[in-house]
């Protein structure tokens, strides 16, 4: 491909409002443009880097057994209204409707969209397992698109799911999707860290996301320098704290604690420390399905908000995430003032579990650890003092929703986990039954019997992956793509295209043609320093300088440097298509 034939629109100027390297450099280098705020238009050069992902994606989803399939993006809103998700995914779903009326969505993602395609054929124990995936366009009204494709409105996603009689299936299938996980990644060059995820609110019993190490990332991960244990904070659990001494404690006592409301003042006005201090918190929970009738009085499959109260330890926080799965919830949030007034029968700072009964007491194991503890006494001004669990007050559930933060012990092994900052690539998912049972698919098994298949299902966004591929591979002047994601393998920079050296170039480019290498012949009439900073910019891995004097030599040489290399070498021009050939070869075989 001669440059002057392409278009390869490069911005000297870095953009304004891009605040990460791949933002820039996806816009300096040509490789896409900005339609609208979370909307970007991949241009040529963007495009053929795109291609290359997919296809080591593909390969890799061919290589599990899954098999490809186009769907629509559009879909029809009554799929979402079975799953009931037309509800649950708020703004971020668009929803349009065609000219007679009907509802549609925009595919945020697709369970529903799968389902109801295997529903229709499903008929027996013997068509299962079943996985199948698409490389498809997806559409979220995000609230705050940023970072360029890191986070769009629309993105491409690979998203595969599979059908299963058991659980033991389905284990497979999601065993094969994690290793093909780990050899895409580590086709992009990419360093990911696979994490525990939170599975909970969604019914599903396991679930892991793959995550690189950015200091943007979206996400808190716990990390285990000991024994490896890698958890996103949204399900990380911790070593529990030593108990406290089952001393003989005195009787509960009320104290006068005169407009002392936060833990701070508290600490100061008693000269204790918060770990000693019981915190209640008032949470509003819609849609709890946790069948926690017995212990709360909750009815499972709750539609409407529920309250409850959370006591933990008060240097600790509740983690909302752990608390939707715990409670099984669509959605977890702390309740208004005006609501934990109400119930607690207090201005807000004096709220306590000792005789608490407006709300279920949902104890985080740190609470109910506790012996001689304070807590507010649900009145104004007053807080008790030798507070004991089970003593003076009890939870109906305990359980374990602490934020877990770095120094806190590895569940595993006890060593201080370390805490990091990621993006999230790809997230593999045991679905379970939640949207099999919803959209009522069954099959018929070996006996006759009419059961419902179980479903796993296996994301990865292209746009957000290319993206963290340059935030890996870069430097001051540019991308340094891996060969596989290379948008060219070579560029040629004749230092002036004409006479010898133009023949030179002219007969390299089509020799490496010959030989599947894919080559950009800088043909343009501009100086060579602008040649070469273009090279840079747009990150080709090899680049070949024909110049007069190495072309003069006997034999006469090319001038190769490898992008990102402090040092060019000379290599013969009679050799220098099967020395480049050799380098790409190499290093473009799948692992
Ligand atoms: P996030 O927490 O970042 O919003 P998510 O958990 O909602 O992501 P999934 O539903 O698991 O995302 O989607 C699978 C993959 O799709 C993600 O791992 C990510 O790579 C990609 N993805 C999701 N949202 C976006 C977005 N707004 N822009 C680009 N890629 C996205
Ligand atoms: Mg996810």
């Amino acid at each position: 491909m001669k440059l002057s034939e392409f278009y390869l629109p490069t911005l000297r100027e870095v953009p304004g409002d891009a605040l990460i390297a791949s933002h820039r450099l996806m816009l300096r280098a040509g490789m896409m443009r900005k339609l609208a705020n979370g909307l970007f238009a991949y241009l040529p050069l963007g495009l053929r880097s795109f291609r290359k992902l997919e296809q080591i994606i593909r390969q890799e989803m061919d290589a599990t057994g899954s098999l490809e399939v186009k769907p629509t993006v559009v879909v029809p809103g009554e799929l979402w209204k079975e799953s009931g998700r037309w509800e649950a995914m708020g703004a971020a779903l668009l929803r349009v409707k065609n000219r007679l009326g009907a509802d549609f969505v925009v595919s945020p993602t697709a369970e529903e969209a799968l389902t109801a395609i295997v529903r229709e054929d499903l008929e027996s124990y013997k068509q299962l397992p079943l996985s199948l995936y698409q490389i498809n366009t997806k559409y979220r009204d995000e609230i705050r698109p940023r970072y360029g494709v890191m986070r769009g409105r629309e993105f491409v996603m690979k998203d595969a799911y599979s059908f299963h009689a058991d659980d033991a299936s389905l284990d497979k299938t999601y065993a094969d999707m994690e290793r093909a996980y780990r050899r895409i990644f580590e086709r992009c060059a990419l360093t990911v860290i696979p994490v525990k995820a939170d599975s909970g609110a969604m019914g599903g019993s396991g679930s892991e996301e793959f995550m690189v190490e950015s200091s943007i990332g979206d996400n808190t991960l716990l990390l285990c320098p000991s024994c490896g244990y890698a958890a996103n904070v949204e399900k990380a659990a911790c070593r529990s704290d030593a108990p406290t001494p089952a001393l003989s404690i005195p009787l509960l006592e009320k104290i006068d604690t005169p407009n002392v409301k936060t833990i701070k003042k508290l600490c100061d006005f008693l000269k204790i420390d918060a770990k000693r201090f019981i915190k209640t918190l008032f949470f509003r929970a819609l849609n709890v399905e946790a069948d926690l009738q017995a212990e709360t009085g909750v009815q499972s499959g709750c539609t409407k908000e529920t309250f409850f109260a959370v006591c933990i330890r008060g240097d600790l926080e509740v983690n909302e995430v752990k608390l939707a799965a715990v409670l099984k919830a669509g959605e977890v949030a702390l309740a208004a003032d005006s609501d934990v007034e109400r119930l607690s029968g207090a201005p807000i700072g004096f709220a306590g579990p000792v005789g608490l009964s407006s709300v279920p007491i949902i104890a985080d194991e740190t609470a109910t650890a506790m012996q001689g503890a304070v807590t507010g006494a649900l009145e104004r001004d007053m807080h008790y003092k030798n507070v004991c669990a089970g003593r003076d007050w009890t939870a109906q559930l305990v359980c374990d929703v602490r934020t877990v933060k770095a120094g806190d012990g590895c569940p595993s092994c006890g060593a201080a986990l370390d805490e990091k900052k990621g993006n999230e690539l790809g997230h593999i998912f045991k679905l379970g039954r939640k949207y099999t049972s919803a959209m009522q698919v069954s099959y018929l098994d070996e006996a006759g019997k009419s059961q419902t298949p179980t479903m796993g299902c296996y994301g990865i966004g292209l746009d957000r992956t290319l993206a963290s591929v340059i935030e890996e591979h870069h430097d001051e002047a540019g991308i340094i793509w891996p060969i596989a994601l290379a948008p060219f393998h070579v560029v040629i920079v004749p230092v002036k295209y004409d006479g010898a050296v133009k023949t030179a170039a002219d007969t390299l480019a089509s020799d490496l043609q010959k030989r599947n290498v894919e080559v950009l012949l800088d043909d343009r009439p501009e100086r060579a320093g602008v040649k070469f900073n273009d090279a840079d910019l747009i990150g080709i891995p090899y680049r070949v300088v024909v110049g007069d004097k190495n072309l003069a030599q006997t034999p006469p040489k090319f001038e190769i440097k490898r992008r990102g290399a402090d040092q060019a070498e000379l290599v013969e021009c009679g050799a220098a298509a099967e020395y480049l050939a050799g380098k790409i070869r190499v290093t473009t075989q799948a692992p």
